[in-house]
């Protein structure tokens, strides 16, 4: 049903976005969420909960070593075809 532009004024009145808030990292100083652990350090409430460095060092070693396996097979692949 349409209605008046009051009253959709009236309901867009909440549908502004609010900053949301932020603590400041008790280790490294970075801004994170509150009550969650800061995600450029790990640490929550001034102790290290995620050893992020590390995290990310394996995650880069998994990736490097999935594109080195997609290469080889790739590679395979080629030479198969080459054969035909
Ligand atoms: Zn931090």
């Amino acid at each position: 049903m349409r209605h008046t532009r009051g009253h959709t004024a009236n309901r867009r009145s909440h549908h502004a976005l609010k900053t949301p808030t932020l603590s400041v990292c008790q280790n490294c100083g970075a801004k994170h969420r509150p009550h969650h652990m800061c995600l450029d350090c790990g640490h929550y409430n001034g102790k290290m909960v995620v050893d992020v460095k590390a995290k990310k060092e394996a995650r880069e070693a998994r990736l490097a070593a999935k594109r080195e396996a997609m290469k080889s097979m790739g590679e395979a692949q080629g030479q198969t075809e080459e054969a035909k």
